[in-house]
């Protein structure tokens, strides 16, 4: 995740939520993605390690635990950086100029100048953040997909130059693999909208934030968008692409209370008001825990830090003997 400003709900339930389910079952890497940032943000770094360690607490607020994964800063690893040189060395430009958002975000993102190698190379920095930890599955929604699919074709092309050549079978060279192919673990989700509806984004200022505070959630919740042709609680309603009902559906446990609400403000029997309290009750119980987690973290600013210099440590001697391998492959051991 890239450390370029607070978290909010978005992320809880696009990222976190499942990043926390998944070390029941996986042994989990994740990390601090401040070259990442630069890629986009590399005119203005004052606020890189400060978001750096804000998003740490929300990770740690949100149920990652730094016994069971390893949580670390990409820049603490300069092995993510080697391999990315090696990997650049054989990857055609071309292949990175095609990726679907590398044109799209140049467009979006106008008023950045963006025409720099950092940017071009952002999947394969990507690519390299993956294999260095022989990693066979990355936790990514559906639009990271495309960038998935690069980097396994880049692993290929470098197998293809610096694996050993096992022999012949059906006209095709098998070769031992000196990297892994990664492969997605869809996690399907909602896009969750803005408070306004339209995309969340900081920009915009329309979410909320995993560090807001309950008066904060109360009055974000009672100002956001609904179905705009309701101008009287006895109108029937539209659920559906409805913000605050896919709130509910995100967030409140009582399922039974978000179909009651369903059902009357298609019929026209609630009142918008209603609805958006008990949103904002069902917000405060998931938030509220959240927030004296983050607190405790954050009492002490040095653990997080501490943490964070542990998990990276952990994750270096990982990528350190991937690195080896790499060296011995492409034949520049000395
Ligand atoms: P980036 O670092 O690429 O600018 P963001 O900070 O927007 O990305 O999001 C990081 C991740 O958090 C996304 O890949 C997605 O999984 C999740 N996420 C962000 N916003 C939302 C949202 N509104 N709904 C669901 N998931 C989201």
């Amino acid at each position: 995740m890239r450390p370029t400003g607070r978290l909010h709900l978005g992320h809880l339930v696009g990222a976190l939520k499942n990043w926390a389910a998944l070390q029941d079952q996986y042994d989990c890497f994740y990390f601090v993605a401040d070259w990442h940032a630069l890629t986009s943000e590399y005119a203005d770094t004052r606020a890189l390690v400060e978001n750096a360690l804000d998003n740490a607490a929300d990770w740690i607020a949100a149920g990652l635990d730094p016994e069971r994964s390893t949580l670390f800063v990409q820049s603490l690893v300069p092995e993510h950086a080697e391999l990315y040189l090696l990997l650049s060395m054989v990857v055609p430009i071309p292949w990175l100029e095609r990726v679907p958002t590398y044109k799209e975000q140049r467009e979006q993102l106008s008023e950045k100048d963006l025409s720099t190698i950092g940017f071009l190379g952002y999947p394969l920095l990507q690519t390299a953040d993956v294999a260095v930890y022989d990693a066979p599955y990355v936790p990514v929604g559906e639009d990271q997909v495309p960038h998935l699919e690069l980097s396994r074709e880049v692993v290929r092309r470098f197998n293809n130059f610096y694996g050993q050549k096992l022999g012949v079978r059906d006209g095709e060279t098998i070769v031992a693999p000196v990297l892994v192919e990664p492969q997605p673990l869809l996690t399907s989700f909602a896009r969750l909208p803005g408070l306004d509806n339209r995309k969340m984004s900081k920009s915009y200022g329309n979410a909320i934030d995993l560090s807001d505070a309950a008066e904060s959630v109360r009055k974000k919740v009672m100002s956001m968008y609904t179905d705009p042709k309701r101008i009287r609680a006895d109108i029937p309603g539209t659920v559906e692409g409805n913000p605050v009902f896919m709130y509910h559906d995100a967030f409140n446990a009582n399922l039974e209370e978000v179909e009651d609400l369903k059902s009357r403000y298609r019929q026209g029997k609630v009142g918008d008001v209603e609805v958006k309290r008990k949103l904002a009750a069902a917000l405060e119980s998931v938030l509220e825990p959240m927030r004296e987690r983050r607190a405790q973290a954050l009492a002490n600013p040095g653990r997080i830090r501490e943490m964070l210099f542990e998990g990276s440590a952990r994750a270096r001697k990982v990528a350190q003997e991937t690195m080896e391998r790499v060296r011995e492959a492409v034949r520049i051991r000395y």
